[in-house]
């Protein structure tokens, strides 16, 4: 079993809004409820699911960029949830993050250089001026820019190109850990591409684990070791990224794939439609979270909230149906199209 770098467990965040003078009418939304998973050391773990499910808040958490209404996250085996000031500064060595938006991530006033090497300079990782040029080379070298870039400005580079940069920055400080927050969402096709080799290459000659946060499962395909579907605030299924590609169990996982289109054309697949929208995380359905668009919905569902539970294969599915025998689960799945 390849060892946890990070491990997050029960991970809880709600945000009150609204309220009055004196908090009056003060309600909460858990955007996070209850997620638990680990990551090794060179792995990807994609998280994926519709915007609002809480992908990204899962994310911040784990950067302590908010902080946690409940649950543990832990880093080489030391908790990180609960963190001062002066330690969560340390922790940003060791986790950093590259956005979706390359532009608005980086300074326009501030040369390519400069913007790469501020980490360095905030780390103490470099002894002088001339170390500090040769990291930089060394970092637009690994992302596949050259040198010349490190005095030019951000707005003079195509989009891909800012993502590399904003990639190179996110490796200055050597960190364990880099969240991808829809890295290349914003990305042309082509380029999506490109950057997902970076990122693979990167990964390859660093060991460096990654958090990629997408509402893609197209893209995860090409880079996730393993998968976390998220639907309101909860994970459903959890697997090896063939699993969920080639055997999804989970019906909101399958209604995410059918809608991904496939490049062989000897191949389809059935289309399952969910309808309506993600409800409300201010005010959740009971039972399961998904009865409400699920075509298979049965009585247990509106009442029994589903566990995630290990199945065969590395996988771990929140599903009453798929605890049922394989004959009396295929009458209600039936029953439900
Ligand atoms: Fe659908 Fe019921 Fe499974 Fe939820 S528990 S996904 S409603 S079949």
């Amino acid at each position: 079993m390849p060892e946890n770098l990070l491990s997050v467990n029960g991970l809880q965040k709600r945000f009150d809004v609204g309220g009055g003078f004196f908090g009056w009418g003060k309600t909460g939304i858990d955007a996070v409820s209850g997620v638990s998973f680990d990551v090794a050391r060179g792995e990807t773990l994609a998280i994926v699911g519709e915007s609002g499910c809480g992908k990204s808040t899962v994310g911040r958490c784990i950067l302590s960029l908010v902080k946690p209404t409940d649950g543990k996250i832990y880093l080489e085996g030391h908790r990180i949830d609960s963190l001062s000031t002066n330690e969560i500064r340390d922790l940003r060595r060791s986790i950093q993050i590259v956005f979706q938006d390359p532009f608005s991530s980086l300074n326009p006033r501030q040369r390519v250089g400069d913007a790469i090497a501020e980490p360095l300079t905030n780390f103490g990782l470099s002894a002088s001026r001339s170390e500090l040029t040769e990291k930089v080379n060394d970092l637009l070298q690994l992302v596949g820019l050259p040198q010349e870039c490190a005095d030019r400005w951000p707005h003079e580079f195509s989009g891909g190109q800012r993502q590399r940069i904003g990639i190179a920055r996110a490796l200055a400080s050597s960190p364990k850990v880099i969240i991808c927050d829809e890295a290349v969402s914003a990305l042309d096709v082509s380029v999506k591409a490109q950057i997902i080799n970076l990122l693979r290459d990167l990964q390859e000659k660093t060991d460096v684990a990654f958090v990629f946060i997408s509402h893609d499962l197209a893209i995860v395909e090409n880079i996730a070791h393993r998968v976390a579907v998220m639907y309101l605030g909860k994970i459903v299924e959890l697997a090896p990224t063939k699993e969920i590609i080639f055997s999804p169990a989970h019906p909101y996982t399958r209604a995410l794939l059918s809608a991904v289109p496939i490049a062989d054309p000897t191949r389809r697949r059935v289309r399952e439609v969910i309808k309506g929208e993600i409800p409300s995380p201010a005010n959740p359905p009971t039972g399961c979270r998904f009865h409400t668009r699920c075509p298979y919905a049965y009585d247990r569902c509106r009442t029994e909230e589903p566990k995630l539970k290990d199945r065969d294969s590395g996988r771990a599915v929140a599903c009453h149906l798929t605890e049922l025998p394989a004959d009396e689960g295929a009458i209600i799945a039936d029953a439900g199209r």
